[in-house]
């Protein structure tokens, strides 16, 4: 590799605090998430679209969350997050499991049936038979049917695959797109923004395809006209020496309610400024 050669940048693949804070910090929220996610399900008295944004939404808050933390506890380890991403969508399926049959059980109950928190918490084999008696009957109505049996697990088992997909997903990106200077044990903040100009070929091509050679050579746009490729330097604000860009297409579409909306695509690899 000559001097000239873009360097890639490359995470340490250190993990910092991030095995202590990320349970620490991780299951209470996944816990209050989940309570609350369990209690709309059960209580909210619309059914249907509403349900799949609810959903959207606890996934986003749990991975969005998941994602902080992991930056704050500055690990730098992407196999790591995927492990962990992964653990803590099971745990957020659980949970959201207890908080559900919690809050259903305590709804419907007739007198003094009803349970305690930690008492479905701790026991997952009552959870599923619970989860069993539900589906045998179904528990509400949607688009004038009660999904119940096959249809109902089905149903469950996509949520299921939502809720631990979305997590991990979400959990092991949070760092993919940072750059850490390991001298100062900071992360890189973005320093500057440009518009890089773009022809219409361009657009057509995946984005894996574009070369750093050619995004370097791409001259700037005055005015905010898509499409166009917005170049971000990354530096660190302490040392100011651990310097990279990063890179990504953007292009406006219309969207169904006939509104422009902007389109961000990241293009892979985060170019690292070599040291003088
Ligand atoms: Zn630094």
């Amino acid at each position: 590799m000559t001097e000239e050669s873009p360097l890639l940048y490359q995470h340490s693949g250190k993990m910092g605090s991030a095995p202590l804070l990320v349970p620490v910090l991780g299951v209470p929220l996944l816990f209050v998430t989940s309570l609350i996610y369990g209690y709309i399900a059960v209580y909210s008295p619309i059914v249907g679209y509403l349900t799949v944004l609810i959903l959207l939404g606890y996934v986003f808050v749990n991975g969005f969350g998941l994602a902080l933390i992991a930056r704050f506890a500055r690990c730098r380890s992407e196999r790591f997050l995927w492990l962990a991403g992964l653990g803590a969508g099971l745990v957020a399926l659980y949970f959201s499991w207890a908080e559900f049959e919690h809050a259903l059980i305590n709804r419907y109950a007739s007198g003094g049936q009803h349970v305690a928190q930690a008492e479905i918490l701790l026991s997952p084999g009552a959870m599923w038979g619970v989860a069993g008696e539900i589906a045998a009957e179904g528990w509400y109505a949607v688009f004038g049917a009660t999904p119940s049996g096959f249809v109902l697990w089905l149903m469950w088992l996509v949520e299921a695959g939502i809720i631990v997909g979305g997590v991990t997903l979400f959990t092991a990106a949070a760092i993919s797109r940072e750059v850490y200077c390991e001298d100062c044990g900071k992360w890189c903040g973005t320093a500057e923004e440009c518009r890089l100009k773009i022809d219409p070929e361009f657009l057509t091509r995946p984005v894996e395809s574009v070369s750093h050679a050619e995004l370097l050579a791409l001259p700037p746009q005055k005015g905010r006209a898509y499409p166009h490729v917005k170049a971000e330097v990354l530096c660190c604000e302490k040392c100011k020496q651990t310097t990279a860009m990063r890179f990504s297409r953007l292009t406006q579409e219309v969207n169904s309610d006939g509104k422009k909306e902007e389109k961000s695509q990241d293009i892979p690899g985060i170019l690292l400024q070599p040291r003088e």
